[in-house]
């Protein structure tokens, strides 16, 4: 086990992460190693007095962390079981080490847009995924999870050894101990029949009409969103896409895509045409989201229904013309993500058929959040509620957002959390106001 303490060298590239608009300044850093680490950690934490923070790769940071923050990266291990079809995943590792070795066996995880986000920060949140509507969530494929509680104590964590916690733990989205491994299954997907087509936002009224009329007719087998979004004039872009407003629709099947879905699209004239087959390694492509540390925020709304008037709007307030750069993301839910799993889990509002979010740079996050909220109060007549994971930088209490949780999810949350986690050891998302 290492540590660094404010000043040592190392000090300050152990706490960087992702995402650079939350400054962690912890007393204490912990570079776990093991599950005999982690356990120490919060041994010496609680000793010490100081509230627990955990970083694996800091895409979701949003609380700075004070007392003692545990890194989680260097414990990097993961074991594919090819017959069983499940992986298990140690704390620290990233979803694209998780792809390529399933890849190997013809299976694949159920990943999200970026394979760069850690696999366990990102189940323990719910997970909406690539083939989420064909799957269901990241955390209903959870079948145990060994966790350090807030008592210093490894635990085996099942659906018979600890009903309550396992129900927490898989989407509940809530810091209820330090996950050191988990257990998931994986699923038979040696090929995705898809990618992306982005169009210049001048058609983004046909293409967001077209997107709402797949979504009113898409298979299960099919999971598709749509992205708008300035793209810079840099080489890093494609040339026909440099500079220019977009709209990024994705499309991830495990069935070959209907012709006529394809010509809907290809009717609208896109300026870059990526669909196909995709190799299950190379599924980070079909999003090609940012891979580099920056600085954003954002949030999002959970829809109940994706009317046409939401969709005139959206363009209007966080298009070309908003006064700050917006990233707009709109996925399509439903499918098994509506089901809950065999053993039910903490995942709420699985009625959602969408999911509308909302990001920026976070140069000036009260201008961000200003035109980030008008787009909110656009969409509060369809929203059902809202999700923990896409919650993004500095904390939003705005109390005028839906609730993160219905109020049985919740109710039950906090009783787990009496049961596990009454001295508040671990600093959570709760704790932003305070530390700020
Ligand atoms: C570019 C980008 C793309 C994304 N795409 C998707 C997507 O497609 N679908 C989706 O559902 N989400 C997506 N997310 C959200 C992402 O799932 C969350 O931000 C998630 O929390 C990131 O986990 P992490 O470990 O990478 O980040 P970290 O910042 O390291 O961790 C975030 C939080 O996860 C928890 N956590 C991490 N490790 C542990 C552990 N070992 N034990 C207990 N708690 C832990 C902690 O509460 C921690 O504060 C995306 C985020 C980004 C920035």
């Amino acid at each position: 086990m290492q540590t660094f303490f404010a000043g040592d060298v190392g000090y300050d590239t152990e706490i960087a992460g992702f995402q650079t608009g939350v400054a962690h300044r912890p007393e204490m850093v912990v570079a776990a190693s093991s599950a005999d680490d982690v356990v120490e950690a919060v041994r010496t934490a609680r000793a010490r007095g100081s509230r627990i923070a955990v970083q694996a790769t800091g895409h979701g940071a949003r609380v700075p962390a004070v007392g003692m923050l545990v890194t989680t990266r260097r414990m990097s291990g993961v074991r594919i079981d090819p017959v069983a079809r499940t992986a298990r995943v140690e704390a620290g590792v990233r979803w694209s080490v998780v792809i390529e070795q399933a890849a190997a066996h013809g299976l694949a995880p159920l990943a999200g847009s970026s394979p760069g986000v850690g696999a366990v920060g990102y189940t323990l949140g719910g997970g909406v995924g690539l083939l989420g509507r064909t799957f269901g969530y990241a955390a209903d494929h959870v079948r145990a999870l060994d966790v350090v509680t807030a008592d210093g104590n490894l635990r085996h964590v099942t659906a018979t050894s600890h009903p309550d916690l396992f129900w927490a733990l898989r989407g509940g989205g809530e810091l209820l101990g330090i996950v050191t491994a988990m257990e998931i299954g994986l699923v038979p997907v040696p090929v995705v029949y898809g990618g992306g087509l982005h169009f210049d936002a001048v058609h983004a009224a046909e293409v967001l009409a077209a997107f709402r009329e797949l979504t009113e007719t898409a298979q299960e087998t099919l999971t598709t969103s749509v992205g708008m979004v300035g793209l810079p004039p840099v080489d890093a872009v494609p040339e026909s896409l440099r500079g220019r407003h977009v709209l990024h629709v994705r499309l991830a099947s495990t069935v070959p895509l209907e012709p006529s879905l394809l010509a809907r699209l290809r009717a609208i004239g896109p300026l870059v045409d990526r669909v196909g087959e995709v190799p299950a390694a190379e599924v980070g492509s079909i999003y090609g989201d940012p891979d580099f540390p920056h600085a954003y925020v954002g949030d999002n709304v959970l829809l109940g229904e994706l009317p046409p008037e939401l969709l005139d709007a959206v363009p209007v307030l966080a298009g070309p013309a908003a006064p700050v750069p917006c990233v707009v993301d709109i996925r399509h839910l439903g499918g098994a993500m509506a089901r809950p799993p065999e053993t039910p889990n903490a995942v709420p509002y699985r009625e959602a058929t969408h999911i509308l979010r909302v990001l920026s740079p976070a140069a000036d996050v009260d201008a961000a959040r200003a035109v980030h909220h008008e787009v909110f109060a656009a969409a509060t007549p369809y929203a059902v509620g809202r999700a923990a994971t896409f919650g993004y930088g500095p904390v939003d209490d705005d109390p005028s957002l839906p609730a993160l949780r219905d109020p049985a999810t919740a109710a039950r949350l906090a009783q787990v959390r009496k049961e596990v986690e009454a001295e508040d050891v671990f600093l959570s998302v709760a704790d932003a106001n305070i530390c700020s």
